[in-house]
């Protein structure tokens, strides 16, 4: 009978659950394995003002596999989340960003570049999450205006409460956040507007269909409207084409971020990039 047969819990020996359950207990064993064989490494996205200035870069997660070559965060990201791997892997990528924006602070001309370091919810969630990023900073001594945590809404819509506490105590310090993947979410405006943010990230979705899709126009030149309403700095990320960029400018986006200017590049080609661009020297403002 077909009833029985289905609240029968076969479904426990599904042999396709069972291969991907064996795949993601492998995977969390590459991940450690990958921790403590230093396999990570940062990639850095440079943004750009209006007049071409870089003002700094968004620090974008690597796993150099010994076989599988060049890993993005999309195939490893959730599983180093759901296993907790993520709380010690996410200070590897803070500590690594603060230690590289204290060797840009030496040089006069890299001195005011901001590096941007995205947060999981998982980390921020956790109790010594604050405690840490304070140490971090001690250690490199690194000026905290230059360091930017991106969040995103779902980070911070499980507990409100609790995320402001976090973000005013590491905003005391310096630090800026910023809304990433901004208008994809669910949060409200009401506590949007209680956040100490300093940036909203126009999700790239929204820029891949401007000029084509009337509401995705409509939405970005309301969150550009917003920002600055509520003081805010915007950026766009995803920008491929020059068209998407004067649409932008033409709505008054202040930073940009995408293709059209580079893809994430590692250390060494990001400072290249440094070396015959010009580079703003002037404090971020916000
Ligand atoms: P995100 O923070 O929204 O980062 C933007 C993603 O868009 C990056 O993908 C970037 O390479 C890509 N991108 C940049 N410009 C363009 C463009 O013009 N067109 C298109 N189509 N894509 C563009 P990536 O590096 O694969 O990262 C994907 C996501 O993984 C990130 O999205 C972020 O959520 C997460 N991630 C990356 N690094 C870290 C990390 O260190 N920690 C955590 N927790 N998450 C990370
Ligand atoms: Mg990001
Ligand atoms: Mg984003
Ligand atoms: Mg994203």
């Amino acid at each position: 009978q077909i009833k029985t047969r289905k609240s029968s819990g076969l479904c426990f020996f599904d042999p396709q659950m069972q291969v991907e359950i064996h795949q993601r207990v492998r995977m969390e064993e590459d991940l450690r394995v990958a921790m403590a064989q230093s396999q990570f490494e940062l990639h850095y996205q440079p943004q750009f003002t209006l007049a071409g200035e870089v003002i700094g870069a968004e620090a974008l997660l690597r796993w150099r596999h010994p076989e599988r070559g060049l890993v993005p965060p999309g195939m490893f990201i959730a599983v180093a989340e759901e296993s907790e791997i993520i709380v010690p892997l996410g200070m590897w990528v803070l500590r690594t960003a603060c230690e590289q924006l204290a060797r840009w602070q030496k040089d006069a001309r890299l001195s005011q570049l901001q590096v941007s370091v995205n947060v999981s919810a998982r980390q921020f969630r956790h109790k010594d999450f604050a405690t840490r990023v304070v140490e971090v900073l001690r250690e490199t001594g690194i000026s905290p205006q230059r360091l930017k945590l991106e969040l995103t809404e779902s980070v911070v819509i499980e507990n409100v409460e609790q995320a402001i506490a976090t973000m005013k105590q590491l905003r005391a310090l310096g630090l800026c956040f910023s809304m990433d993947d901004f208008g994809t979410g669910q949060s409200s405006l009401t506590y949007l507007t209680r956040l100490p943010l300093s940036q909203l990230k126009i999700d790239q979705s929204f820029i891949r269909n401007m000029g084509h899709r009337h509401t995705d126009d409509v939405i970005v030149q309301t969150i550009i409207g917003m920002a600055r309403n509520l003081n805010l700095e915007v950026i766009a990320e995803g920008v491929e084409t020059q068209e998407q960029r004067a649409m932008l400018a033409s709505y008054g986006c202040a930073y940009f971020q995408g293709y059209l200017f580079s893809p994430p590049v590692p250390l060494h080609a990001f400072e290249q990039l440094l070396a015959r661009v010009p580079v703003r020297m002037e404090p971020p403002g916000v």
